[in-house]
């Protein structure tokens, strides 16, 4: 029996047995402290030590955002799927399964509808684990459900967007979600209804250069990273270093981008506050 074979029971119960505390514990993204799971949950997913903003999946942001926890999932139209027979180094429809299982949704963009501080919405949440949030087929249609569904409910639509942009498996396809969206939002307008972006870590690509930025008002969570193309490649192009931090919420705050930053535990009362304003004003200009 050789050394290996006989070590080895040993050594994989030290893994195993390392493996438990994992799952209760986590690292922050940002300062690598370790946090208790059950910690950093309460805290709505934020690191207590420095304040980081985590990503954190629609299900948990509904629950964060909408009164009593109670909420309406929206059935969103199903859409083509692999129009194009897509693959790179793996085919596209694996790519979506395994993005299925992991995340345990059918698609990026997940839309509920319920009551924030007592004001009736619907919200759209993007979901940066699956596929990075691209924006294709699936997430547009998400988005013209959510945005007619609040036209119907004569209620405020709130977009939570997190994303690299366009899924690129989707080619053409992909991009016309932007015109797409923002006839939708036009709807909204029309109808004199609300169209609140809420901007998280990261929205960056075709998204920032269609909804995202389509706001009638502008949120960010503290740090989120926003942009159109990455700080490389403007660096490379421009040849000139750019700013410290430069496409973080901070910056484009305080360059007029944005109309406010909001911690993620002040994000519910400010959008019930945001909301309870435009629709009351809306009421007194139609009465
Ligand atoms: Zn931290």
């Amino acid at each position: 029996m050789s050394w290996l074979t006989r070590i080895r029971p040993q050594l994989t119960a030290m893994l195993t047995r390392r493996e438990t505390p994992e799952n209760l514990w986590r690292k922050c993204g940002k300062c690598s402290t370790m946090l208790y799971i059950k910690d950093f949950e309460e805290n709505l997913g934020v690191c207590p030590r420095c304040d980081h903003h985590e990503r954190i999946d629609p299900t948990i942001r509904f629950h964060q955002i909408f009164d009593g926890d109670e909420f309406k999932r929206l059935d969103v139209p199903k859409v083509p799927e692999d129009p194009l027979k897509f693959r790179d180094q793996k085919r596209y429809v694996d790519r979506l399964k395994t993005a299925r299982t992991t995340t345990g949704e059918p698609e990026a963009m997940i839309v509920a509808s319920g009551t924030i501080g007592g004001e009736a919405a619907v919200v759209a949440v993007q979901n940066f684990a699956f596929m990075g949030g691209s924006m294709g087929l699936g997430v547009g249609e998400a988005f013209l459900s959510g945005a007619m569904a609040a036209v119907k409910a004569r209620c405020p639509f709130i977009v939570f967007t997190a994303a690299g942009g366009a899924r690129m498996q989707e080619g053409i396809l992909s991009l016309m979600q932007m015109p797409r969206t923002t006839v939708a939002i036009a709807e909204l307008r029309e109808a004199g209804l609300p169209y609140i972006v809420v901007m998280t870590d990261p929205t960056t690509g075709g998204v920032t250069a269609s909804y995202a930025m389509l706001g009638d008002i502008q949120i960010a969570e503290p740090g989120a990273l926003i942009g159109l193309a990455g700080q490389r490649v403007i660096e490379q192009t421009i040849r000139e270093k750019l700013p410290e931090g430069f496409q973080r919420a901070e910056y484009l705050l305080d360059h007029g981008m944005l109309d406010m930053v909001v911690h993620r535990r002040d994000l519910k009362s400010t959008l019930a506050r945001v909301i309870g304003l435009l629709m009351r004003q809306r009421e007194a200009a139609t009465a």
